[in-house]
């Protein structure tokens, strides 16, 4: 179904060899220290895997999402911390600059990313979480700035990311809502942008995925030139709407990095499995066993599918549906899939000195981050139905009254 190019068999291969030479024996430390892997970063940077899919006009290699998939795999395989920096900085926030931006914007973006940073985006807040469009973080305009004020939390790289995406609900000069904008804040110099406002607030100390910070970010009063709004081409009243669908591209690496982490856990598995004895065979010759990692290898190649196909479809963004498939799929079989590799090593799978707990551990956010897999189920039946289905209370009822109407 999917013939790579010899490019991208190139691309896949140089990957990982630098997953496999440089990543991979960092993995254990990077958790352990809980410290961002710039060493991880600079490697990537120097191969070209960060900005990859930058057009070239603007300095990147002009990849496609597919790609990227390609490299976020690789990455993920051996370091779920540099899977996700795979993902943004190839995905998300640099691919909405990258469409939607004005020339100024994406010439500063790509300038950022291709000298290795890893965006942040940020759209969830303490009070809106799941419902993300009852965020109150505002952008008020004055003359020729938005003053931006609220609060995000779970910001993935906030206090080492560089250039940020801040969602926020956007209000004109006579305080009139105009919808939900992007607004882009580069964080070049801290202490500075600190005393215009916009700081980082508290960390969280997370389950997994522990390389890369968790964190707050708090705006009071920031001014964010008007010529660093980011605006689709809908208008303010679409931007959510619109900023969210180049965010499917950001779904599908979130997924990949699941399907990564599984696949790495799933390849030390069937290794140990054949080496392994125990009644004076190794412990592959149990069909108890022989299933498990047949149930496996299953599931991986119906989650690679899936999201080689979403990636696939991007057009320029991949399809929604497709996306959101593909998360639930992969996210819901890592889980599954590092948890029964973890099983197949025994009490080693349970001890720290393996990499299988950490794989465990890590695998287990993607049902939850960009998208849990129940919003994500209903955003499947919304298509599948082709109705809108408001999750507010009377939603339903509202909408039905409406439609009797
Ligand atoms: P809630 O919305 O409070 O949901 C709690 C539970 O209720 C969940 O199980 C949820 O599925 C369920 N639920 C809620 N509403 C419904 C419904 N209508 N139907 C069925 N079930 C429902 N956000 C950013 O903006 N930027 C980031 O970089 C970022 N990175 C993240 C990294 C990590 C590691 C994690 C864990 C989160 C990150 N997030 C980020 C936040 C993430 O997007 C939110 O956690 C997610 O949208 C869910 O919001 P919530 O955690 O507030 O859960």
């Amino acid at each position: 179904l999917f013939n790579l190019t010899p490019e991208q068999i190139r691309l896949q291969g140089l990957a990982r060899e630098v997953a496999d030479g440089f990543v991979s024996a960092r993995a254990a430390e990077t958790d352990r220290s809980e410290a961002y892997p710039w060493d991880n970063v600079r490697e990537l940077t120097k191969a070209g895997l960060i900005g990859y899919t930058i057009p070239k006009e603007y300095g990147g290699a002009g990849g496609s999402f597919f790609d990227a998939v390609l490299i976020i795999e690789e990455m993920a395989r051996v370091c779920g911390v540099t899977g996700r920096i795979a993902v943004e900085a190839n995905m998300g926030a640099i691919s909405a600059v990258m469409r939607y931006g004005t020339e100024a914007q994406k010439k500063m973006a790509a300038g950022i990313v291709l000298a290795g940073d890893k965006p942040a985006i940020c759209i969830t807040e303490p009070e809106a979480g799941s419902a993300a469009t009852e965020m109150t973080t505002s952008a008020v305009k004055r003359g020729d700035v938005y003053v931006l004020n609220g609060k995000k939390h779970w910001i993935t790289g906030a206090g080492v990311s560089k250039l940020h995406l801040v969602f926020a609900r956007v209000f004109d000069e006579a305080g009139r809502e105009q919808g939900i904008g992007g607004f882009l804040v580069h964080r070049d110099d801290e202490k500075a942008l600190e005393a215009r406002g916009f700081r980082i607030g508290k960390r969280e100390p997370t389950m997994g995925l522990r390389g890369i910070p968790e964190s707050e970010v708090i705006m009071e009063n920031h001014e964010v030139p008007a010529a660093m709004a980011l605006q689709p081409p809908g208008g303010w009243h679409r931007g959510f709407a619109e900023l969210m669908n180049a965010y499917n591209s950001q779904r599908v690496g979130a997924g990949t990095v699941a399907l990564g982490i599984a696949q790495g856990a799933f390849e030390h598995a069937l290794a140990y499995a054949k080496q392994r004895e125990q009644f004076g065979r190794p412990i592959a010759e149990f069909q108890g066993l022989q299933w498990m990692l047949a149930d496996m290898s299953v599931q991986l190649s119906a989650a690679r599918l899936a999201l080689y196909n979403a990636a696939a479809s991007a057009d320029p963004f991949p399809d929604p549906l497709l996306a959101a498939q593909a998360k639930v799929l992969a996210s819901e079989m890592a889980i599954k899939v590092t948890t029964d590799a973890l099983q197949v090593f025994g009490a080693r799978g349970y001890s720290r000195n393996l990499p299988l707990e950490r794989m465990t551990r890590d695998a287990r956010m993607f049902t939850i981050g960009g998208g849990t897999a129940q919003v994500l189920r209903t955003q499947i039946a919304s298509r599948l139905l082709g109705w809108k289905l408001p999750q507010a209370r009377d939603g339903y009822q509202r909408q039905a009254a409406k439609l009797a109407a």
